[in-house]
């Protein structure tokens, strides 16, 4: 439906008018194969990007130069945003990022894509378009380089990231990953230390997300991929969560599991932001803490109370306590009764503060049931 709408076709029709190409590519086409959502639209052109600029701008569209070096141009139609890349292929490379020229050619533009799945390409009219055999593999749900694996990471080792984080959403979990792309990343392993930690946290993030990510990342560390990016980290509590994520109907949080995942400062080197950061802190600390359901939802509301739970089954291996989720519900919903002035001018200052939390702390204790009254007589 994407394809059809009138922003997407203005976007088309200009190239095409002007008697340039445009294909659809990546993850659209990847995804409207397999009837999965659509968020970004990426379209790939032979016009140059100085002409896309200046068509989108005569078509009154807005063009915005966002990567205009290595050939995007976010063509922004009716609010909805288009990355218009004009046909690339790799001359050079530093291993970290490649370095593209531009070429008439659509073949050359799919070799420089990373898997045969990411390469297919759909005419504004829905034919697709299949250089590399992704169709086949897309069907199979085999996440196969284009090329030469071994090869096609050295040239970029974000790709050994790109490899389990495609095959977490769109491998045949039965099937496994690709032996060769696998031994490859494995060989390639160390290769991730030269990555910047932002394009390390962002894939990271990206594979945490999908529906059940704890195979892929499971075959990660046993392929050494998973040490050093996040050294200490252990994939079998993700796994647990994502047991237990199932039975309650929670859907797929990245930092929640990146929580189960734990290992070394994953703030930094992942560079989350400070949100993340926090949430990330106040799911370990209060699932590695001593309080139960009802004070979990209490201090945290309902929502977090609930996910530090499973996260301290998973990590801990114990089963959530029978009827938790209602003692999490009545926490949350709790209104301490007592009010400082209620203790004025008894207490006052340092002894106020403490006064209080005592008294907090017993009406806790009691599960929310002293009342004001009760409280206030102790
Ligand atoms: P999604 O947006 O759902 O994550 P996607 O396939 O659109 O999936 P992007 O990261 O947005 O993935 O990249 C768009 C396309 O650009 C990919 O499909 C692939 O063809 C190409 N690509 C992106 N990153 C790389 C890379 N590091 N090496 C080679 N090709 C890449
Ligand atoms: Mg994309």
């Amino acid at each position: 439906e994407w394809l059809h709408r009138p922003e997407t076709r203005a976007v088309t029709d200009m190239l095409t008018e002007a008697g340039h190409q445009a294909w659809f590519v990546g993850g659209c086409v990847r995804n409207t194969l397999l009837g999965r959502p659509v968020d970004d639209i990426d379209i790939a052109t032979d016009a140059r990007p100085e002409r896309v600029m200046e068509l989108a701008r005569a078509a009154g569209l807005k063009p915005v130069p966002t990567g205009i070096d290595h050939g995007t141009v976010t063509v922004v139609s009716g609010g909805i945003p288009h990355e218009v890349t004009t046909l690339r292929r790799d001359v050079a490379t530093d291993g970290r990022r490649a370095v593209v020229a531009y070429t008439d050619r659509l073949e050359e533009d799919a070799l420089r894509r990373d898997f045969t799945m990411n390469a297919l390409y759909a005419r504004p009219d829905g034919t697709i378009i299949d250089p590399v055999g992704g169709l086949e593999d897309l069907r199979a749900g085999r996440v196969r380089f284009i090329e030469d694996a071994d090869r096609r990471i050295r040239e970029d080792y974000l790709r050994i990231l790109r490899f389990f984080r495609f095959h977490a959403w769109y491998g045949d979990p039965e099937n496994g990953l690709d032996p060769e792309g696998l031994a490859a990343c494995a060989a390639n392993a160390e290769g991730l230390r030269r990555l910047s930690k932002e394009r390390i946290g962002h894939e990271m993030k990206k594979l945490l997300a999908a529906p059940d990510p704890s195979p892929s990342v499971a075959a990660m560390a046993a392929a050494g991929c998973l040490q050093p990016i996040l050294p200490g980290a252990d994939p079998a509590p993700l796994a647990v969560l994502v047991h237990l994520e199932g039975e309650v109907a929670r859907a797929p949080d990245p930092i929640l599991r990146l929580a189960a995942l734990g290992g070394e400062d994953p703030v930094g080197n992942l560079r989350l932001s400070r949100a993340e950061a926090r949430r990330l802190a106040r799911l370990r600390e209060a699932a590695l803490s001593e309080a139960g359901p009802g004070e979990l939802g209490y201090r945290l509301g309902a929502a977090e109370a609930r996910d530090a739970l499973l996260l301290r089954a998973a990590l801990t291996g114990q089963p959530l306590p029978e009827g938790w989720e209602d003692e999490v519900a009545r926490g949350a919903a709790a209104e301490f009764p007592v009010k400082p002035a209620d203790l004025m001018p008894r207490y006052e200052g340092p002894a106020l503060g403490a006064k209080l939390k005592e008294l907090e702390a017993r009406w806790i204790a009691s599960g929310f049931t002293l009342t004001r009254a009760e409280l206030l007589a102790s």
